[in-house]
């Protein structure tokens, strides 16, 4: 398993596809009754389907679909084939539960081995999952990946930052995944304790959040490893859909499992090659759960395929943000992002912040509540505070309020940080 064991040649890795597809939605169709009434809908048979192509003119799977459906009504196989049930936090409700049998969880080991791999990670590695174990398919998936790949796992789970160095000292850990805010606090606690030179760190894994090159420029810096961008989501199969490589200019997905789409998060329609939009994903090798052009909310457009790093599969831009996540401020369209990339360029903040939007009359307003890097006095907490104002100002070109609190106020929690509180 290597970086470069994906050299089919376009023509017939598109025939080979165009069979997984056609099998899929045959699959599909025999099996799950919702999907099958919506192409009805849609006046389509699975005959429809002669070319790669036509995949377009199926209708989309959202996140309704799936709580509509909730817990299981989604299934293309028979339940007695499960062997393990993954679910995504319900903000409002149920959660959304999604299923495996035995063949995904060695398809979705095999998806993660490769794109660890071309990460570069090796089987010399001792990989740390500092992730949250549980119904997440976080933990697992790099659990399952990183031991398929033949690296040492260390399991060692979410959150006790004093046990997670412990084990990163005792055991010489060299690679480890966590979201990127937790590896912003695990850098400043290893920074306070002095103890950067006795880590063996080299290969940072990072994901579940939006994170921008500012913040990954400041988790290299502090704790010396290369930080690698990773993006999944549990409806699709979890983490492992799409990798950076050590090159990080865009996230390598195989297309022999994934098909990506980018359209008009608006309209739905397709989007010319290169385009900024939302990603859709159909999972062409999913036996209990496909999902057919999911509309995933988040925002990216495709890069060609030719990667300096020579492994020859297509690129994902990194995602910009989610539809969802995009604050009407003053009548201005701003992304969460915009505001990091803002305050990294304050010296003297950190990279620990939350956006509270809130009423303003008429209009929406922003109030952003950021730690400064160490403790302040009140004067010099007023002065970074307005360097905020004025840096927001001329990144989002909106007017925010900031407000400087002491470093640690915020939630560190090791799962995904709160960033927006609406
Ligand atoms: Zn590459």
């Amino acid at each position: 398993m290597n970086a470069m064991s994906c050299t089919a040649t376009a023509s017939t890795g598109e025939t080979a596809r165009t069979g997984r597809l056609q099998a899929l939605i045959s699959r599909v169709w025999n099996h799950v009754g919702p999907y099958r009434r919506k192409m009805e809908e849609a006046g389509m048979t699975p005959d429809d389907i002669k070319s790669l192509d036509d995949l377009r003119a199926l209708p989309f799977t959202t996140k309704a679909d799936l709580r509509d459906n909730y817990p299981l009504g989604l299934l293309a196989c028979d339940r007695k084939k499960l062997v393990r049930v993954h679910a995504s936090s319900g903000t409002t409700g149920k959660p959304t539960v999604v299923a495996y049998t035995e063949g995904d969880i060695s398809t979705w080991s095999d998806i993660l081995a490769h794109r660890l791999a071309v990460a570069g990670l090796t089987d010399g590695d001792v990989f740390q999952v500092v992730l949250g174990y549980g119904l997440f398919t976080g933990a697992l998936g790099f659990h399952c990946g990183a031991e398929r790949l033949g690296a040492l796992v260390v399991p060692s789970g979410g959150g006790f930052t004093e046990r997670q160095l412990l084990l990163m000292e005792d055991l010489s850990t060299t690679a480890f995944t966590s979201t990127p805010s937790y590896a912003l606090h695990l850098a400043e606690v290893i920074k306070a304790a002095g103890i950067r030179d006795r880590l063996s760190l080299r290969l940072g894994i990072f994901g579940a959040e939006a994170w921008t090159e500012e913040m990954r420029l400041r988790i290299e810096e502090d704790l010396g490893i290369v930080a690698i961008d990773s993006y999944g989501l549990s409806e699709v199969i979890g983490p492992g859909v799409a990798m950076e490589c050590p090159r990080r200019s865009g996230l390598h997905f195989d297309p022999d499992h994934f098909i990506i789409e980018i359209v008009d998060p608006e309209t739905g329609e397709v989007l010319p090659e290169g385009a900024q939009g939302e990603v859709v994903i159909t999972a062409l090798s999913k036996e209990a759960l496909p999902v057919i052009r999911y509309r995933t909310r988040d925002l990216s457009r495709l890069l060609p395929a030719d990667c300096p790093c020579g492994c020859g599969e297509p690129r994902l831009e990194r995602i910009k943000g989610r539809c969802d996540d995009m604050l009407i401020i003053r009548g201005v369209n701003v992304f969460p992002s915009q505001v990091e990339v803002a305050l990294s360029r304050v010296e003297g903040l950190s990279l620990h912040y939350q956006l509270h939007v809130v009423s303003g009359g008429a209009m929406k307003e922003l109030k952003v509540l950021c730690e400064a890097g160490a403790p302040v006095s009140e004067e010099e907490a007023l002065s970074l505070s307005r360097r905020a104002v004025k840096a927001i100002q001329a990144v989002a070109t909106i007017r925010a309020s900031v407000e400087i609190l002491a470093p640690g106020s915020l939630e560190r929690n090791g799962g995904k940080a709160v960033r927006v509180v609406r």
